[in-house]
């Protein structure tokens, strides 16, 4: 893949034989969000569909009482060994640093055994990881159409031009366009490439893992100076302080409990209460004390992180077509991967438009 390029890539608008193609984008998570801003500072416009009220996906946060907290991914952080697109994730990192979206945040660490674990650099948002976003989206070119979920992508060919049907639950059409990006989990993007079999074959082949996630508030501060406990753990993944995070400012003490993906799998079904139950002990346990939380929110993400086609491309593009697809399950692990997906991603399609 090619895509280093893409940073100074620009869309070509004064051939004067073709018009400024119309692109659509599902999905609004760091994925899309990250290809809009791409395709809008290169002079695309962008319409950005997404079925939530607010933009983050897999970044968003929850209210927790009269506080907010990162229900999702808790920070951003790149991989110390190379990446195998070669892109610049910690140098995207460091600018969204330098620009005030992000914040560095190097926790006091401990494993579940209570030793302290060196320190790591991990970047937060505003107030929340979906700032960044937001801030991303923050520009003209990008019209975000939010709680709205988009049912189907058909093709469409009038006057020897093909093009691309959006239309919502309701069978309300959302537009035709010259180009769609499919920017979702695998299984929601199944749907959305009926019209694409070979693609729509290969997001069914993702496994996502599930997480349960308990988020409590404490008016009191728990008496602990840790921050962030992670390691091995039979139920635990990763305990947060997120009332710690810089820039938060919270009345409240916040924090996540994150459950491990096998043991959130086997609970997959279970009522919330049992749930928040088991969460709520492992934590007393880990504590060694009973807290008891002023406000809580137990959540199931039925898609957290997954398993990944790992394309060489990192993407999928139908050039015939228009149809595009992105996100972490083609290009690797987690949010790293679905921000190398939507780079490469970007650069193919200003490389498209410009021929
Ligand atoms: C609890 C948790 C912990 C995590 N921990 C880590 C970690 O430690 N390290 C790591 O690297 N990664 C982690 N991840 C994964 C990381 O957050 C994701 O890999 C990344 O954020 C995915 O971004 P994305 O844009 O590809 O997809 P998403 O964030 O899932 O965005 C897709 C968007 O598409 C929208 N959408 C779906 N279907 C439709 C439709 N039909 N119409 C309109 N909109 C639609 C969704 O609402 C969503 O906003 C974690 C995730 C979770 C939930």
């Amino acid at each position: 893949m090619s895509a280093s390029k893409s940073h100074s890539a620009s869309l070509n608008t004064t051939s004067g034989t073709s018009s400024v193609p119309s692109i659509a984008i599902i999905g609004a998570g760091l994925a899309g969000c990250t290809l809009a801003h791409q395709l809008a500072e290169a002079g695309c416009r962008v319409d950005l569909f997404e079925k939530s009220r607010g933009t983050g996906g897999r970044l968003a946060s929850c209210r927790v009482g009269e506080e907010t907290a990162d229900l999702g991914a808790n920070w951003l952080e790149w991989e110390a060994k190379p990446s195998a697109h070669h892109l610049p994730f910690q140098d995207w990192l460091s600018k969204q640093e330098a620009e005030g979206h992000l914040h560095l945040w190097q926790p006091i660490t401990q494993n579940f055994q209570r030793e302290a674990q060196p320190d790591r650099k991990r970047y937060v948002g505003n107030n929340r990881l979906s700032a960044l976003t937001r801030s991303l989206i923050n520009h003209n070119n990008i019209t975000l159409h939010s709680g709205i979920r988009v049912e189907s992508v058909k093709p469409r060919m009038s006057n020897g031009r093909s093009s691309l049907l959006l239309t919502d639950t309701a069978h309300h059409a959302l537009g035709t366009f010259d180009q769609v990006v499919v920017a979702t989990p695998a299984p929601q993007a199944v749907p959305l490439l009926k019209a694409e079999p070979a693609l729509q074959a290969l997001a069914q082949k993702v496994q996502p893992d599930a997480c349960w996630t308990l988020v409590l508030g404490f008016e009191t501060p728990l008496s602990t100076p840790i921050e962030l406990f992670e390691g091995e753990h039979p139920v635990l993944r990763r305990v947060v302080r997120d009332s710690r995070k810089p820039g938060r400012h919270l009345a409240e003490d916040i924090w996540v409990i994150q459950a491990k993906a096998d043991w959130s799998l086997q609970m997959v079904d279970d009522e919330k209460e049992h749930v928040q139950k088991a969460l709520e002990h492992a934590f007393h346990q880990l504590m060694q004390s009973q807290p008891v939380a002023d406000s809580a929110r137990c959540h199931r993400w039925l898609y957290s992180t997954c398993t990944s086609l790992n394309l060489d491309s990192g993407f999928l593009h139908d050039p015939q077509t228009g149809l595009s697809v992105c996100g972490d399950w083609l290009a690797g692990f987690g949010f790293e991967a679905s921000w190398q997906s939507a780079m490469a991603l970007s650069h193919t399609l200003l490389s498209g438009l410009n021929k």
